[in-house]
């Protein structure tokens, strides 16, 4: 129990509430956000309440209280589990990790935000000029990761539309000394198409607002801006000065000239091509606004006719001969979107490398200076739930499965750990495993994504319609999977197109449609060959697969559900042998209210999150544990044998003898360091007699 914390704001830890009941977690989670407590523990879990406005807790004043503490010492908070996970690093030279999750809007990414200004806050005493190099980095990747990876959602007005685990490294000192970010699945179908009310990613409007004011230097984007852009003004976001702001960051992260400048120039490119439509002259395909041509032209630093040729035609391998097919007007248009979409997630994909480059360790010897450790920190996607859910929540909703199997493998494996170190036989508990799902999803040769992987591979015509027979073959008697064929009365799907996924966290029907696509992700050689083929070195250097000619490409690149399923194995693999923290968000409701706690949607995070069954493995082991010294150095005055000190030969006799003083001794168990306590009205007594003391 967190002390230092009265009871009129609720229980501090859910292990304390009388019963576990969702009633009195509920009830308990509400009552502190009334109070302006946002953050309650599960243990060492952080349950955080999104407050929706600023709030007074993350100064110095508060990082110096929570710095070298234990977790129970002060209320809860995101500091505390920072620093518990610095702790281990530092004192039992663990790799750790802290993992966020929650749904959109939900509060991860500020979550991870105060994690690492509170480690930089608490490192490098002695002001390491390399040292604090390094923090100014990370901390400034931060800042561009957002502008190029974050757009208005109606959901969340700065919403990551990728994931991202970010390592970051220390010295056997305990400073930070680089860091290594990893992204995971960038939305760029954004990059083409908005939701009413949404918006693309920050950097266009960023790099537009900039050349609407500089208009000498970007004249031809201003024409642009006010077809592609300026259609959702958002008040409380400031492009202009947000473009200052991570153009420096840039820049002190390291980023030359030409690469930023570079940067600009794809931008206006993907701008560009939003512009650029075709039409038909008889049975000739032909660019409409070819001026715009000549303009792409002159950002990717290649000549005109060769934009248009990309643009209009795809060279074929026929045997021996390279014709070009030209391309019809839906083809074409297929094409300029694909490009835009690439270019603009190659040049996430680049950012994050070039970061990576400039803020990886570099001449660190393992043998002079120890082992280098790490701390991680993962700010993923939450679980999805929409309204029509295609491809992409398919994928967000199996990293949540994978997250949630490691959840649960995790802190009963920590749990279990403990208690082996601390030599207390362990109880086994149950629990919904949701290893099924994971299976269901990725299993070679029946899973969802081989089956996706096998419709793809299909020669001849390759639809939406034949990946879902495919399923209803291969999976007709899954528990967690149905569909309207093999469920005829169930009129929530529809034939040919749904299917449904028992998730742990609920049921998500997905649409078929689009599947097929974005699995394949195709981009026409002709346009990376286009690219790579720039006189611009940086462009280039982004594009090194186009330089291969049309009869040198025979493999064909690995699916888009590949890439991420062998992503998300890597991550849960790496995740694993660290010792983990969890912070799991809520977001209390759908309008941004700092007053508001909607029951309901607040119910069905709780749920989803699995928190009260967390609540109860806590509990089924022992609620709370704690040191002898600092067990006794609470509760000595309550004990006679204690008080003011003790003469037994080992603070575990003397907390014994405390325990049996009190009629307690049945509800407790002896570790090696620390004694634990199984329920928690145990706890309260011995609170409640303190406080009479
Ligand atoms: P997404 O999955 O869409 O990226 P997210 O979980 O990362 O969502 P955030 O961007 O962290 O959500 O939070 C959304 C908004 O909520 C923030 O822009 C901020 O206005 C508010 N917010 C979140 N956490 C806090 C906090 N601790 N204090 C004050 N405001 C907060
Ligand atoms: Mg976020």
């Amino acid at each position: 129990m967190a002390e230092h914390e009265s009871l009129e704001f609720g229980k501090a830890d859910f292990v304390l509430l009388d019963n576990v009941s969702l009633e009195e977690f509920m009830a308990n989670l509400k009552h502190r956000f009334e109070k302006g407590r946002i953050y309650t523990y599960i243990g060492e879990v952080v349950v955080s309440v999104n407050p929706y406005r600023a709030m007074n807790i993350y100064g110095r004043d508060t990082i110096e209280q929570y710095k070298g503490r234990e977790l129970y010492e002060r209320p809860p908070h995101l500091f505390a589990i920072a620093d518990a996970a610095y702790k281990a690093m530092k004192r039992r030279n663990k790799d750790t990790c802290i993992v966020i999750s929650g749904e959109s809007g939900a509060g991860k990414t500020e979550a991870s935000k105060y994690i690492m200004q509170y480690i930089a806050a608490i490192t490098n005493p002695n002001q390491r000029a390399e040292v604090e190099r390094v923090k100014n980095m990370l901390l400034k990747s931060n800042c561009v990761l957002e502008a190029f990876g974050n757009a208005k959602t109606n959901r969340n007005d700065n919403s990551s539309r990728f994931g991202k685990y970010m390592d970051i490294n220390f010295d056997f000192k305990g400073d930070p000394i680089g860091g290594h970010i990893n992204n995971y699945l960038l939305e760029k179908s954004r990059v083409i198409f908005q939701q009413e009310g949404e918006r693309s990613f920050h950097s266009f409007y960023q790099v537009s607002v900039r050349a609407c004011a500089h208009v000498h230097v970007f004249a031809q984007i201003s024409v642009c801006v006010c077809v592609c852009v300026c259609v959702c003004v958002c008040s409380c976001i400031n492009d202009g000065a947000d473009f200052k702001a991570v153009a420096d960051a840039m820049k002190v992260i390291g980023f030359t000239g030409d690469e930023i400048q570079t940067v600009y120039k794809i931008l206006a490119t993907i701008l560009h091509l939003g512009n650029l439509t075709f039409g038909v002259d008889g049975d000739i395909t032909l660019i409409e606004n070819s001026k715009v041509v000549s303009v792409i032209g002159d950002l990717l630093s290649t000549k005109e006719d060769n934009v248009e040729k990309a643009l209009l035609y795809r060279t074929v391998a026929t045997g021996r001969d390279v014709i070009d097919k030209q391309h019809t007007v839906q083809e074409a248009s297929y094409g300029r979107d694909a490009l835009a979409k690439a270019m603009y997630e190659r040049l996430f994909c680049w950012i994050v490398g070039r970061i990576n480059d400039i803020i990886e360790v570099k001449n660190y010897d393992a043998r002079v200076h120890g082992k280098n450790t790490v701390i991680g920190v993962l700010d993923i996607y939450g679980f999805e739930i929409f309204q029509n859910n295609s491809f992409e929540q398919f994928c967000i909703n199996y990293c949540n499965e994978k997250l949630q199997q490691l959840f649960i493998q995790l802190v009963l494996k920590q749990e279990q750990e403990e208690y082996q170190r601390e030599g207390i036989p362990w109880k086994h508990i149950d629990y919904f495993n949701n290893q099924i799902i994971v299976d269901l999803v990725e299993q070679q040769h029946k899973g969802i994504f081989s089956v996706l992987d096998e419709a793809c591979m299909n020669v001849g015509k390759v639809t939406d319609e034949v990946f879902l027979q495919g399923l209803n073959g291969k999976l007709a008697k899954h528990a967690h999977y149905t569909s309207r064929k093999l469920s005829p009365t169930d009129k929530s799907l529809e034939f040919d197109r749904d299917f449904r996924i028992k998730h742990y966290a609920g049921d998500v029907v997905y649409s078929v449609v689009g599947f097929i696509d974005k699995n394949k992700d195709t981009l026409f050689q002709d346009f990376k060959r286009l690219l790579y083929n720039s006189s611009n070195p940086v462009l280039k250097g982004m594009w090194p697969e186009g330089k291969l000619s049309i009869t040198e490409v025979t493999k064909r690149p690995l699916t888009a559900a590949t890439l991420f399923k062998n992503s998300m194995i890597s991550l849960v693999e790496n995740l694993a042998c660290k010792e983990p923290y969890y912070v799991r968000c809520i977001k209390p409701n759908d309008v941004k209210s700092p007053l508001l706690f909607e029951q309901e949607r607040c119910r069905h995070q709780v749920e989803y999150l699995g928190l009260l069954e967390n609540v109860r493995v806590r509990r089924a082991g022992f609620a709370y544990r704690q040191t002898y010294p600092r067990f006794l150095q609470r509760y000595k005055m309550i004990s006679e044998f204690t008080w003011p000190n003790h003469d037994l030969p080992s603070d575990k006799d003397a907390v014994r003898r405390l325990l049996q003083g009190c009629g307690f001794d049945h509800d407790v168990a002896y570790g090696k360091t620390k004694v634990f306590i199984r329920t928690p009205r145990t706890l309260f007594s011995l609170e409640e007699q303190r406080a009479e003391m």
